[in-house]
């Protein structure tokens, strides 16, 4: 039976704490907070927490309640992020423990089966889209590579891996938590191996019956850029052209595709000498023609800045930068920096030539990523159409009550 709604005032912190989700310690969210985690979006942001019952640690699992003592969810808390608390179940009946995570895992893993079937490089876990906040592992071959980003991660690493060796039958598990959103929940930074043997180096993967090595120790994210599948895929269509351009090449994913898909010509550019190095390594690998490619060790926005003095055109455009814009408050000026290369990828397409473009920010969403590129075509004085929308492929959903998910975005325009 429903509870009668309960002011805020009328409650003591000692007061028995009824319902079905116990007494344990619980965020009560301000008035009007709980919308959002009533649509299932599971972030507590700090701004939103009316006060805190009861002691929590991080990677505790605390209840959290709407002012009226209405349950929201099951979420772990960081109590040194701004997102202080993560939901991972929606279910007053429920606990997190380990029967939940491996339940969890095993439909995310369910899932990959239905989508890409075939494949053994792709990411098994992403995050909130699989109700595990924060988790990632990816899969390259018989190597697994996990990101513990979350408190509730970081809390549950021992589950984690072990229910991933049991449910995938693999023994290697590598984790790779170095990124800068580790300093932000206030976690430490980890690189080392947690279950098997220290992984190969190189490691060769394949995507679309394409080989590349990966280097799982130190390459960018667990290695491999696994999110542009389908687009590097839709690029090789696209490909059958005399002139194409990669920027930011990172290992080749592009530029191998642009080569099996019968470019003549290929520009790669790339800040990191070592990325070339391997880039190059990938499109030997896969018997495809390295005398066609210019491998071009420089900064993006000087060198487009070059082509278009020297007057260059290109048929097929590709630009997919790093992460401009981690968050939302360097959406300004990451949004400057997306402007100047989209100004000058759209000046160096041909009539009907292709820019495929792409953002990884999390704080530019895919409206504010086409405005962008609107206002780039409009200040290069060009018409453009969108002829593709572009996301990552099918093993990194997009909760659709959280659309932060959705970090990659990307356009094909022709000119
Ligand atoms: N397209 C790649 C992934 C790109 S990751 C793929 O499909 O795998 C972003 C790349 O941009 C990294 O390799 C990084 O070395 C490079 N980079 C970052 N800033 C740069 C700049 N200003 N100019 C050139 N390259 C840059």
């Amino acid at each position: 039976m429903a509870r009668p709604p309960v002011n805020a005032a009328q409650r003591t912190k000692t007061a028995p704490h009824a319902g079905t989700h116990g007494t344990g310690p619980r965020l009560l969210v301000k008035a009007g907070r709980e919308k959002s985690l009533l649509r299932r979006h599971p972030w507590v942001f700090s701004g939103a927490i009316e006060r805190q019952d009861g002691a929590m640690r991080a990677g505790d699992t605390v209840a959290v309640e709407a002012l009226d003592g209405r349950f929201l969810g099951w979420a772990i808390v960081s109590p040194d992020s701004q997102i202080r608390a993560r939901v991972w179940s929606w279910s007053p009946t429920e606990r997190v423990d380990e029967a939940l995570i491996a339940a969890r895992i095993e439909r995310a893993l369910a899932r990959r089966a239905r989508v890409l079937p075939a494949s053994t490089s792709l990411r098994l876990l992403h995050g909130e889209a699989d109700g595990l906040p924060g988790c990632i592992c990816d899969r390259y071959g018989d190597q697994l590579v996990v990101q513990l980003l979350s408190s509730g991660a970081d809390r549950w690493r021992a589950t984690i891996v072990s229910e991933l060796t049991r449910q995938t039958g693999l023994r290697h598990v590598y984790e790779r938590s170095d990124t800068e959103v580790m300093a932000l929940e206030g976690l430490s930074p980890r690189n080392e191996a947690l279950a098997g043997d220290e992984p190969d180096l190189p490691r060769v993967i394949e995507e679309n019956d394409l080989r590349y090595s990966v280097d799982i120790r130190q390459g960018h994210k667990t290695g491999f850029y696994l999110d542009q599948r389908s687009s590097r895929l839709l690029v090789r269509q696209y490909a059958n052209v005399s002139e194409a351009l990669d920027c930011f090449c990172y290992t080749g994913g592009f530029t191998t595709n642009l080569l099996a898909g019968g470019a003549r010509h290929v520009t790669a550019i790339d800040s990191s000498a070592d990325a070339l190095a391997l880039a190059r390594f990938n499109v030997e690998t896969n018997g495809l023609d390295a005398s066609r490619v210019d491998f071009v060790t420089d900064d993006v926005f000087k060198k487009l800045r070059l082509l278009r003095d020297q007057a260059k055109q290109f048929d097929v455009i590709v630009l997919d930068p790093p992460k401009f814009a981690p968050t939302a408050a360097f959406a300004e000026k990451a949004a400057r920096g997306y402007k100047d290369i989209n100004l000058l990828a759209l000046k160096l397409l041909k009539p009907g030539g292709l820019l495929f473009t792409f953002s990884c920010s999390g704080g530019i969403n895919r409206d504010l990523f086409h405005k962008i590129v609107a206002g780039a075509a409009l200040d290069a004085g060009v018409d453009a159409r969108i002829v593709h929308h572009l996301a990552a492929g099918p093993d990194h959903p997009i909760a659709t009550a959280f659309p932060e998910g959705e970090y990659l975005k990307g356009f094909a325009v022709q000119v």
